[in-house]
C-alpha cells in the first residue's frame, strides 16, 4: 500500500459556494500562514507553493468573524469580503456614528470586535 494512489490526498476549493470570503493581496502577503493558525473554522489551508497566500478551501465554514485579518502582521495583505447581506451598516442617531457587523474598532458599548 505504500506507493498506493490511496496514500495521497487531494485538497481544492469547495467549487459550489460563490463567496471569496477573504481576498489576499499576493503582492502584500509573504505566505507567514499566521492568519490560518487564528482561523477557528480551519477554513483556509497552507499555499503548496511558499510565500503565497494560503488558499481558501471551504468558504462556506467562513464565520466572517475577521479572525484572520486582524491576526495578520502586514497591513493589507488580506481583507474580508462580505457577501451582500452582510453589507449592512448601522448609525447612531444622536452621534451620527457608523458601525457595521465585523468592524476592527467598534464604538461603545461594545467595544470588542467579534474574535479579540
Ligand atoms: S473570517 Fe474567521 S472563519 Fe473566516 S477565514 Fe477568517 S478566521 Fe476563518
Ligand atoms: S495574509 Fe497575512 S497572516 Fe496570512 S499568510 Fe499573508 S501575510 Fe501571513
Amino acid at each position: 500500500m505504500e506507493d498506493s494512489k490511496f496514500n495521497k490526498a487531494y485538497m481544492y476549493p469547495n467549487p459550489t459556494s460563490p463567496n471569496a470570503p477573504i481576498v489576499f493581496n499576493p503582492e502584500k502577503c509573504d505566505g507567514c500562514n499566521k492568519c490560518i493558525d487564528f482561523c477557528r473554522a480551519d477554513c483556509l489551508h497552507p499555499n503548496p507553493e511558499p510565500g503565497k497566500p494560503p488558499i481558501m478551501l471551504y468558504p462556506d465554514e467562513c464565520w466572517f468573524g475577521g479572525c484572520c485579518v486582524g491576526a495578520c502582521p502586514i497591513p493589507g495583505a488580506n481583507r474580508m469580503d462580505y457577501p451582500m447581506n452582510q453589507r449592512i451598516s448601522w448609525k447612531r442617531k444622536d452621534t451620527g456614528e457608523l458601525m457595521r457587523m465585523g468592524m476592527r474598532n467598534p464604538p461603545p458599548p461594545n467595544t470588542k470586535p467579534p474574535c479579540v
